[in-house]
Parts: structure tokens; C-alpha cells; sequence
């Protein structure tokens, strides 16, 4: 089977497309086999490549977390799919049985893990996974498309619908538009009836941002976006702030955030360590909100909306099995608006 590899963590040079790796077979009747059709990069992929402290790698190691594909052999406990269905992978792996996934929050669970991170990944010809983490699409929708949308468009629905509970004619500050979890959550948030802000250092990704939707743009090269949107704003501030890039802006962050403001964040890409006022958190009456990836429910929701055609991830480039690395290289310099794509079969 072939499929891209890591065998220790380092530069992208690490990255290996191999041709000897074992086909995996199910080892649980509630498994299935998926013949992956394409997979998609996340930042995750980048910091899987680097080495994550308490992630540890058996070589040769799959990379990657999106795919969609075509199921190829079921479990005898699976129901309610079928041979040849074509279907979008949740790549989050929970244990099903703890107090956090039986309250259907598979995403606290304890033993949560993440495909291509703490299981073997997607970037590969095939992969066996629990039947819970695949939902079925058209049998036409495009693999390309099915790939790009699920981990991003899943955490950025947890983030702004369940956690950040953003309601129509609220205004919600995205930082950093181009990136996936960004852009989904610039999706959401219009198909929710917000008034949208998103930030860039770059002036094309801020322009296609606007036809993508975006109501407001800000350049945050040399701004204080917090003071740039309390003007913007007669001093009142943002309902809702999405921020995952940590040190470099959280205090921006909370200056944006007016009264009753909620700042949700799924990641801390510049650093993790962030000040927080307490007297300006309580007397605003703020919330701060962690989350991550999301669970069954919001799967179902986020699934429904693609086969409806209400959301779908912008597409940056496809790339081959072959040319994998040239699409991480990309990720690595930022250069995308969307999400990079790898077809592996067609
Ligand atoms: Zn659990």
C-alpha cells in the first residue's frame, strides 16, 4: 500500500511516500475499511511531522487526518452503511464508553485521539476505522471537496454554534482568514446570520475573504486590532472573538471584546501563554471558551450541511500522492487561502 510516512520528527525532509506499508485489516466488528479517494493537510499535520510532547510514533507513521472515501469491507456489527457508500471521516477516535462519550461529548473523552496524530492517518490508500467516525454523502460528491471540509468546518461549528452559542446580528472577530478553521468559521458565522470581521496580514486573502462573505476587513500588519475595532464599534466592542493564535494577539483579543463577549479558541499557534485581566474578565461579564474538534452530533450537522451544499471548504490547490510534500512546504510558508488537498485515488 502506498502512503505517506514519517519514521522520525524533523523538517518536512521527514516526509517519506512509501509503497511497502501494511494494508490495515479490522481488528473490531465495529470497524470499516475505507479506500481513501483524497485526504487534506491541517496545521496539525505540521506539528505531528515536528514531534507533539506525549505523542509518540510507531514508524512508519501515516500522516494525516481528512479523507473522504469509499467503504470497502464492514464489520458484522456495523449498521446503517453499506459496501461502496461514499463517505467523510470524523477523525476523531474516542473510546465510547467513558462518562464523557456515553453524555455525547466524545471530545473530552480521556482517551481521545486523532487520526494521522495518535492513530494512524489518511494520507494512504487505505484505513480502517470505527464505522462511528464516517458519515455517508453522495455517491458524486466530489473527493476533493469531502476531504477539505470535515476536521476544520468540525471544530469551527463547536467553536462558534455550541460553544460560542453566536446568534444572528451578533458581530464576531475571526482572526487570521485563509487558514481552514478561519474560513469555516467566516462560513458559519454568515450561514448563522452574524456580521462578520476578519484579519490578515495579507491584502488578497483579505479581498477574497469579501467575496467569500467576510462584512469587514482589517490589515492587522502594524494595528491594535482591539483599539481598531472599539473604534470601529463606538467603543462597544464584538460579541464573539475566534482566536487561535495565542500570545501574539489574546490581548488585542479581550481589547475587541465588548460586554458579555465570548473568546473562543481552538489552538495557541504563536504561543501558549496568554494574560488575562480578571478585573476587566468579571466586570464584562466575559467568557472564555476552549474547544476542540467536535462530537457526534455536530458531525451529523456539519455533514448534513454539506450534502445540502450550505457549507463546503474553499480549496487551495490539489496535489498527487507523489507531489505530498510540495503541499506541506505550502501549509508551512502560509501561503494558502483554503485547504490543500492530496488525491490518491480516483
Ligand atoms: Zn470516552
Amino acid at each position: 500500500m502506498r502512503g505517506l510516512t514519517i519514521s522520525a520528527h524533523g523538517g518536512l525532509d521527514r516526509l517519506e511516500l512509501r509503497d511497502d506499508l501494511a494494508v490495515p485489516t479490522l481488528v473490531s466488528d465495529a470497524q470499516v475499511r475505507v479506500r481513501i479517494l483524497a485526504a487534506a493537510l491541517n496545521h496539525l499535520d505540521l506539528f505531528v511531522v515536528g514531534g507533539l510532547p506525549n505523542v509518540r510514533i510507531v514508524p512508519p507513521w501515516i500522516v494525516g487526518s481528512d479523507a473522504m472515501g469509499t467503504i470497502t469491507e464492514m464489520g458484522a456489527a456495523v449498521s446503517g452503511l453499506d459496501v461502496g457508500d461514499r463517505v467523510l471521516i470524523n477523525p476523531g477516535i474516542s473510546d465510547r464508553t467513558c462518562e464523557y462519550c456515553l453524555a455525547g461529548e466524545q471530545p473530552l473523552c480521556p482517551r481521545f485521539g486523532v487520526l494521522g496524530e495518535h492513530v494512524p492517518g489518511t494520507i494512504a490508500e487505505e484505513i480502517v476505522l470505527p464505522a462511528a467516525n464516517v458519515r455517508r454523502v453522495a455517491p458524486d460528491a466530489d473527493p476533493a471537496e469531502g476531504a477539505a471540509f470535515t476536521l476544520s468546518t468540525l471544530t469551527a461549528w463547536r467553536m462558534l454554534v455550541s460553544r460560542a452559542r453566536l446568534r444572528a446580528g451578533e458581530h464576531v472577530l475571526v482572526w487570521g482568514i485563509g487558514g481552514g478553521v478561519a474560513l469555516a468559521c467566516l462560513q458559519i458565522a454568515k450561514l448563522l446570520g452574524a456580521y462578520v470581521t476578519v484579519t490578515s496580514s495579507s491584502d488578497a486573502k483579505l479581498e477574497r475573504a469579501r467575496a467569500l462573505g467576510a462584512d469587514a476587513t482589517i490589515n492587522h500588519r502594524g494595528v491594535d486590532v482591539g483599539k481598531e475595532m472599539r473604534a470601529r464599534t463606538g467603543k462597544r466592542g464584538v460579541d464573539v472573538v475566534v482566536d487561535s493564535v495565542g500570545e501574539a494577539t489574546w490581548a488585542q483579543s479581550l481589547g475587541a471584546l465588548g460586554r458579555r463577549g465570548r473568546l473562543v479558541t481552538c489552538g495557541g499557534t504563536t504561543g501558549p501563554m496568554v494574560t488575562t485581566d480578571v478585573r476587566r474578565l468579571f466586570w464584562n461579564q466575559w467568557s472564555i471558551l476552549g474547544s476542540t474538534m467536535g462530537n457526534d452530533t455536530e458531525f451529523d450537522e456539519i455533514v448534513a450541511h454539506f450534502n445540502a451544499g450550505r457549507l463546503s471548504a474553499p480549496i487551495d490547490s490539489v496535489y498527487s500522492l507523489d507531489d505530498a510534500r510540495a503541499a506541506f512546504e505550502r501549509m508551512a510558508n502560509g501561503a494558502q487561502f483554503g485547504k490543500l488537498v492530496v488525491r490518491i485515488a480516483s
